[in-house]
């Protein structure tokens, strides 16, 4: 099969990450027969410097005549006192928007390997957990009107939460779709009991979930969902949720794991195409020493195969691969053991990507 991947490196740690995710793809072309074609895409700190904006109108139509994107992340203190319009991170969002990409997929994943990265107690974590949460992207509160006006004297403020029914269905969709290829379980996380635009999305979930008669649904009110996953994070397989709450709840879901620079994510629009980006930023504090951590980014290169290119065979042979070397003791300093560290292979960036190049 051949393939256009948009590649954006990005700021900080991104153009390290980027390149051991290229290394992975590339043994996959080899190993399968594939071709994938990169095109370098600017965006972020990177682009403002070359370009004076975050995203240029090239660079998004770059990416949108790709069949994919990769990206690694942006940012940084260099960019930090551009006025908002100018700064690295509008750039993601000019991206998100003008690409359509509504569903955000962000898996949560305890490695056995790092069971002692998570924060909670062991009879909590048991075997382990494995869910992904669906976030809505496009819509809700972050993308309504937002306003200060004075009134009687003081300010107020004002933010608009408006979700219709389409917005809701194809978001939906996306939920029960993941969850077929999974457990066949969505928990719908809203707060029905107090927000009207949370007793449409109940509504329609439930409308959508007749076509799924395979694929159980439970409904969870955003503070018990809260609650439950830190309290039994094993209950979860897909959680389907709107922009805000899923906004809250995947960063939550991810600290659970203990491991940032293991957990990946996609953003999907109505077809098959993705923007693939660890979960983790630029991280500027270790840019530049081989020291980050590039398995989130490989992983999301996975998800790329998975999700945009309907290669799971691929993309199971890479997350074999990372399972693997972890499995051999293969450790960058953000996830080495702080208890034992006996028996541990200490590698840098270039050396984990080394190491699942080897194990593919
Ligand atoms: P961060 O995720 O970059 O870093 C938080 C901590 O985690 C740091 O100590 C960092 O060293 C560590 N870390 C992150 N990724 C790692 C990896 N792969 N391997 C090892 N350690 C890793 O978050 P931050 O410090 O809040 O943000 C830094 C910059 O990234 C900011 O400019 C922020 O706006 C930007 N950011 C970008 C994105 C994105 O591009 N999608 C997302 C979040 C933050």
């Amino acid at each position: 099969m051949e393939k256009k991947i948009a590649l954006i490196k990005g700021d900080g740690i991104g153009p390290e990450i980027v390149d051991q995710a290229v290394r992975v793809l590339d043994k996959i072309c080899e190993k399968y027969g594939h071709t994938f074609h990169y095109q370098r895409v600017l965006m972020g700190g990177e682009s403002i410097d070359a370009t004076g904006v975050p995203l240029t109108d090239q660079a998004l139509a770059d990416a949108k005549a790709s069949d994919a994107v990769l990206l690694g992340s942006v940012g940084g203190p260099k960019w930090d006192s551009q006025p908002g319009h100018l700064r690295p991170e509008k750039g993601l969002l000019q991206i998100r928007k003008g690409l359509g990409l509504f569903a955000n997929l962000r898996p949560a994943y305890l490695y056995p390997q790092l069971k002692e990265a998570c924060p909670l107690r062991e009879d909590i974590i048991g075997d382990g957990f494995d869910m992904i949460v669906v976030r809505e992207l496009t819509g809700g509160l972050y993308f309504g009107t937002h306003e200060t006006n004075e009134e009687n004297g003081e300010l107020v403020a004002h933010d608009d939460l408006r979700y219709s029914e389409s917005e809701i269905r194809r978001i939906a969709v996306k939920g029960f779709e993941i969850a077929k290829k999974r457990r066949c379980h969505v928990t719908s996380v809203e707060k029905s009991n107090v927000l009207d635009s949370s007793r449409l999305w109940k509504k329609i979930v439930h409308e959508v979930a007749e076509s799924y008669p395979e694929v159980e649904l439970t409904d969870m009110l955003v503070d018990n969902c809260a609650m439950q996953l830190v309290k039994d994070p094993k209950q979860f397989d897909v959680i389907l949720t709107e922009n805000m709450f899923g906004d809250i709840l995947s960063d939550e879901a991810s600290m659970v794991t203990g491991s940032i620079g293991m957990l990946s994510s996609a953003s999907l629009n109505e077809t098959k195409f993705g923007l693939y980006e660890p979960s983790h930023g630029s991280a500027p504090d270790i840019a530049g020493k081989d020291l980050a951590n590039p398995i989130a980014t490989i992983l999301s290169a996975a998800m790329m195969l998975r999700y945009s290119f309907d290669m799971d065979k691929e993309a199971d042979d890479i997350e074999a691969a990372v399972r693997k070397v972890l499995e051999q003791g293969y450790r960058t300093p953000d996830i080495r053991s702080r208890i034992s560290p006996e028996g541990e292979i200490a590698v840098g960036c270039k050396g984990m990507g080394d190491a699942i190049v080897a194990a593919l």
